[in-house]
Parts: C-alpha cells; structure tokens; sequence
C-alpha cells in the first residue's frame, strides 16, 4: 500500500469521540492484497487439510487468550455490552473453529456417487478450493460475521480479503493480528478497508464473495458477482416474526422477547421485529414484559463493564429506528415504554416497547435494527401466520407454545430459512445447522457441512470398474442395428409394465 492514502475515522458509538483510523484502499492496492493471497494460497491449499486444521486451532486459542482485548475493543467500536461480546461473537466463533476442524476430515471426503444403471463406472465428488475468498460485512457483529467464514474458507484451502464496515474497521485490524499469533501466514487473511467502491474492487478480483448486509446492497453486489460469474452467498435482512399462540408460557416468552428483542441494542439480523400476540394472553405477556424493558437502560459499554444494553453503533442507524417509531406513533401505536433518543452524545435510543401496532405502519414491513418490540395483537393462529408471511423477508422466525407438536405444525407453515420454537436468536451458535434466509433475505447458507463445501470448486470424477474396451457400442460408427437396439433396450430398461418390457425387447 503507498503511503498517502484517505483514511476512515472511527467515532465511538457512546461519546462519538475519535477513536482511531484506518487507511482506504485504492482499486490498485485491493488488486494487490488479492494477488499476493493468490500466491500464499496455492502452498497453503497444498498442506495436509490435517495441518491447516491444527493451524485454525492455535488460532482458537488466541482468540481465548485475547478475549479481553476483543470484548473491549467490541464495546469501544461497535457499542456492544462486555457480555456479549464474548457471548454472541467469541463463543460462536471458538466453537466454530472447534466444530469444522474436528468434521472437515468427514465433510471434505471424496463422496461417492452409487450409479443406478451403468454399475460398470464408479463416481465421486471431490472438493477442491476456489482460491481466494472476498469477505464483505456488517458492523453489528463485526468479529463474528466476518471471522466465521474467513475460517471456513481458510480450511478448505482459500485465502481470504477481507473488507469490513466502515464503521468497524478497527476489530477486523485486531482479528487479523490474532490470526497471525495463532500462525496464520499473513498473506492468506487480508484486510482492505473502505465503503462501496472498495467492495466493488473486490468483487472484481476475487473468486467468490461472501456478503453479509443489507438487501439493497445484497442486490448490487449479487449483479457485480453474476457480471463475473464467480459464487457469491447473500445473508441479508431479517424482519424475524414471534408468535405467541394461546398456551405460550407467559414467563419465558417475556423473557426470549426481552432478549431476543434487545440483544445487541436490537442490531441483530435474526432480532425478534415483529411480536404477533394472541389477544387471550396480550394482559398476562404485558404484566411480565413492561418491568423487564423498563429495567434496560443504556449505558456506556466501555464505562460500564455490566451495562445490559448500549448505544445504536451509528447515527444513521439510529435516525432510522426513530423515524419507523415515529411513523407508528403518528398511525395509532402507543410507547408503553421508551419510543424517544436519549439527547446526549452517542448514538442511545431509549428500548421501546410498541402497543396497538397495525400492517399499515412501516415498522412492521420495515427492517427496524434498533431497540424496539412492535405488539400487533391477534385474534387466531391462522392470522397469525398469515402475517407472519407478509414479508419480503424470510430469515429466522419463532413460535412460543407449550405445545411442541403443534409448534412444529405452526413452523412449517412459516416462509423463513429457520424457525426456532421456544427460543431465540441461538441458532447462529451451532455451526453445523444451515444459517441462511428465504425470499429477500439472501441465497445460499454460511454454517452447515455444506456452506464448507461451498468454499470449494464440486468437481466430479468418473471411472471404469470393468477392464477398458476398445470402443462402446453407442460411439462411432453409427451401424444399421444401433438404434434399433438401443430402443428396445430403453423400453426394456424403463417401461414400467412387464407387458412394455416384454413387447420391446422382442422389438415391438
Ligand atoms: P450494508 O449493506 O450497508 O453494508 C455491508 C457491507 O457492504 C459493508 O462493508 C459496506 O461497506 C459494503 N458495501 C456497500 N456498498 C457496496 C457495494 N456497492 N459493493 C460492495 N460492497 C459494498 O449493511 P450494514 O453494514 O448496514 O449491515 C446491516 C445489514 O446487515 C442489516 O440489513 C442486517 O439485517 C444485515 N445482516 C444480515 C445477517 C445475516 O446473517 N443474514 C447478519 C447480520 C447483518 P460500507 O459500510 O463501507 O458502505
């Protein structure tokens, strides 16, 4: 990288002070980063998968002797509680990095493919690297969001380039450094920071994107991808229904709606947006609910090491939770707690809990990515689906009931790429279950066997079993018999009477 380059400043979420810089990547230097992965990945993808495990492992363990260092700087860029911090990214993370490097061995096998009919050729499916892997992400779980596949991708051979928010560039400049402790050669994980045209000159170098962002970004950088026709997984935005039927238990539900709702100041992809009520239970659920948002008040999450809830990370973010509450409010919705930004410095909006919520206000269209549980009270559990569904988004939804059987029943009835019953948010945590959002919400899965598949070429190998013949009676030359033959095997093969099967191989 030359030396006279722009740079980003970073402010703190809670004071909005400065708290350090970074530089923006010309077109030139992306192009560079990604050629000297290209070059790094070649001997990496040449080791022993063995060996490139044993390295993301002593990664694993940086990554625990750091944790301090990462919750604090999490609190201090992105505005998260200390809690979470090793909560929702550093856990997941470590158990990722645990959970594929004790299966790759399983996932990566060459897998045969049993042939139906020509048992005289075998076939499998071996996996092969795509090289180097551009990594685009969000700021709202910026350690986790984009270290998560960089180690997916790392263990199937690709070197990584990695372009994080702007407004979380500073944790993505750490990751690295503790990525290389652990014994990573350094070319394989770039860092290129910047904004859109940053991305873009990523995408132009690159083998495969993975994107995590919004849906309308999501477009874009699915067309740039589809222009060069390389892989591109989209994990877009979320608008996560929560169903509460009649016999929901009261207490743990006020309490997965607390937690679901407000976790990570409510910036979380797969947050609980939309709270369907059924009217025979809207008292009892308010009762429990009000005191356990009343008692969430935000605070700065680097003064206050057991704050529960902080600063939205940014002022955009923040103008947009309050104009969809301002929206709801001026159609009929009533604050029962919060509904307001706290004046100050720092980006706090006060968690706000909304009553006689109605579809036409945009909150419950709109992704919010703020501190807010919208109530829309329901009158039956087929209405409650229905709404549930009248989304452009799919990625996570929930469903409270004592009933598991029925739960399932009402799940699968509902457009979303997962449905949790009687719990929240949590899936993100078990790597080996497919992560990834229907309709606008994105194509494709991070997590799961198969999104480590994903990060290699599928190539196919076919063989012969039987000793090799000169030629195959269906090649050239076509003689007087071929077809007539190859017909009456095809009815034999495949007719699906015995009376068919009889007719044709005699030739009728
Ligand atoms: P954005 O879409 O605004 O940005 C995502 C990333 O894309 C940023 O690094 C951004 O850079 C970059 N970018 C912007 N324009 C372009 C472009 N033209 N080409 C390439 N890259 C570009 O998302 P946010 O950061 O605001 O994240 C919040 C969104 O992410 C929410 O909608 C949320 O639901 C979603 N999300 C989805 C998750 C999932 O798993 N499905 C998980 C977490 C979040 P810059 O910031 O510099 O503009």
């Amino acid at each position: 990288m030359s030396d006279v380059h722009a740079l980003i400043e970073v402010r703190s979420p809670s004071t909005g002070e400065p708290i350090g810089s970074v530089p923006i990547a010309t077109a030139e230097d992306v192009s560079e980063a990604v050629a000297s992965a290209r070059i790094a990945q070649v001997e990496w993808a040449a080791r022993p998968l063995a060996e490139r495990c044993r390295i993301l492992r002593q990664v694993k363990d940086r990554v625990i002797a750091r944790t301090d260092d990462i919750c604090a700087l999490l609190s201090q860029e992105q505005g998260k509680p200390r809690v979470e911090g090793l909560t929702t990214e550093i856990l997941g993370l470590v158990d990722l990095i645990q959970y594929f490097t004790a299966e790759a061995e399983r996932i990566l096998a060459p897998e045969p493919i049993p042939l139906h009919l020509m048992k005289h050729r075998a076939s499998y499916l071996h996996w092969v690297p795509r090289g180097v892997v551009g990594i685009i992400g969000p700021w709202n779980f910026p350690f986790n969001l984009n270290n998560g596949p960089a180690v997916a991708a790392l263990i199937a051979g690709n070197a990584v380039v990695i372009k994080p928010s702007e407004f979380t560039p500073l944790i993505q400049e750490l990751s690295r450094e503790i990525f290389i402790e652990g014994g990573l050669p350094a070319d394989l994980y770039q860092v290129v920071h910047g904004y859109g045209e940053t991305g873009g000159a990523l995408i132009a170098n690159v083998d495969m994107i993975e994107f995590t962002g919004s849906v309308r970004t999501g477009k874009k950088v699915a067309a740039a991808c589809g222009e060069r026709l390389i892989p591109c997984v989209t994990e877009l935005g979320g608008k996560a229904p929560f169903l509460v039927l009649e016999d929901a238990d009261l207490d743990r539900t006020a309490n997965a709606l607390a937690w679901g709702g407000f976790a990570n100041c409510g910036q979380v992809c797969a947050s609980v947006e939309r709270v369907l009520v059924h009217r025979s239970v809207l008292p009892g659920l308010l009762d429990r609910l009000v005191p356990l948002v009343k008692a969430l008040e935000p605070k700065d999450t680097t003064q206050d090491k057991l704050a529960q809830i902080g600063p939205l990370n940014n002022a955009r973010q923040r103008d947009i939770v309050s104009s969809l509450v301002d929206d709801a409010v001026s159609k009929g919705a009533r604050a029962v707690v919060g509904g307001s930004i706290i004046e100050g410095p720092g980006n706090f909006y006060a968690p706000t809990l909304l009553v006689d919520v109605t579809t036409d206000m945009r909150i419950m269209s709109e992704e919010t990515f703020g501190p807010v549980l919208p109530l829309m009270t329901m009158e039956d559990e087929e209405s409650m689906i229905a709404e549930a569904n009248r989304s452009h988004l799919g990625l996570l939804a929930y469903v409270f009931t004592k009933n598991t059987r029925h739960g399932r029943a009402v799940a699968e009835r509902i457009e979303a790429g997962t449905v949790m019953i009687n719990d929240v948010l949590s899936t993100h945590g078990m790597p080996e279950t497919p992560w990834g959002g229907v309709k606008q919400s994105g194509v494709g899965h991070t997590h799961s066997d198969a999104s480590l598949r994903g990060f290699c070429e599928q190539r196919h190998i076919n063989y012969d079993l039987l000793p090799t013949l000169k030629t195959e009676p269906y090649w050239y030359p076509y003689g007087p018999r071929l077809f007539g033959m190859m017909k009456r095997l095809m009815g034999t093969v495949y007719g699906s009477s015995i009376a068919q099967r009889i007719r044709s191989l005699r030739g009728g």
